[in-house]
């Protein structure tokens, strides 16, 4: 079995959720438009460390997904989205202060480690390189409100950095987020992460994926108002057994359940 921090993230957010997910293969419908405007973005954030033409490349891809019926939030639209990635890209351009070297080798890299007989785990890291000249692991963001940077040291328990960290043994680690709001913002998050981190991390890694192995998929979804988790899953028509709900959100795809790391190239 090949686990990713998606995988384990789903399972700690509620088990239950990760038996829909992967064991009986409920995938959520790829319509959502943030989620493919990341994409679209990120390919374009490729294209300008290979020294291609970013906006011609953002709207190619963005053009790609304009009729799959995108689901829009925040009073988004197709045509608002496409203009803050440019104004976006601009502005990363003229900050000026990521380095990738080798973009074609240091760019979506993907790495591995063996947890046991059995399993493996797989990450695909965005970018490895320099921020105002520091040498870090970087993962781009986008997001439509500013990322929290207080208070300070808040960044450094962040599961997906540590986890990534984890698996490259790198300390310094970076947060770029592009935030699509009127004002347009890049954010440059940076902090290290601990050897004592890196350790938990794994130990966490192999306690969760013992829980997996013995079947342990009761749901525990921590509801407390007005912060339920219930309410933005996916797999809320499941647990509630409202097929209008399912319909709207998920599709199936059976006997997919070792194939969940594919999961790590579009979250
Ligand atoms: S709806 Fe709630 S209980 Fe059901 S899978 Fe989602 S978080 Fe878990």
């Amino acid at each position: 079995m090949t686990y990713s921090y998606t995988q384990i993230s789903q399972y700690l957010t509620c088990p239950r959720r990760y038996r829909h997910r992967y064991l009986d293969g409920w995938q959520e419908k790829d319509t959502r438009a943030a989620m493919l405007f990341g994409r679209a973005f990120e390919r374009a954030l490729s294209a300008y460390f290979q020294r291609e033409d970013t906006a011609a490349v953002l709207f190619r891809e963005w053009t790609a997904c304009k009729n799959q019926g995108l689901r829009f939030s925040n009073g988004d639209t197709w045509d608002r989205m496409l203009q803050q990635g440019i104004q976006l890209l601009d502005r990363f351009c003229q900050d000026d202060r990521i380095r990738i070297r080798q973009a074609r080798r240091n760019l979506q890299i993907k790495f591995t480690r063996t947890i046991s007989e059995k399993n493996d785990f797989v990450a695909y890291v965005d970018a490895i390189g320099k921020l105002d000249g520091t040498r870090c692991l970087l993962e781009w963001k986008t997001t439509s409100s500013r990322y929290p940077e207080e208070p300070d040291g808040l960044l450094a328990l962040d599961p997906q950095l540590v986890c990534y960290s984890w698996m490259t043994g790198i300390s310094e680690v970076a947060q770029v987020v592009f935030v699509r709001k009127r004002l347009v913002e890049v954010q440059y998050l940076r902090t290290t992460i601990t050897d004592e981190q890196r350790a938990e991390f794994g130990q966490l890694v192999e306690d969760t994926i013992r829980r997996v192995e013995s079947a342990q998929f009761l749901p525990h979804s921590g509801i407390r108002f007005p912060q339920n988790p219930c309410s933005t899953c996916p797999y809320l028509g499941l647990c509630l057994g409202k097929q209008n709900l399912i319909d709207a959100a998920l599709v199936r795809r059976p006997g997919a359940e070792n194939l969940g790391w594919l999961d790590e190239l579009t979250y």
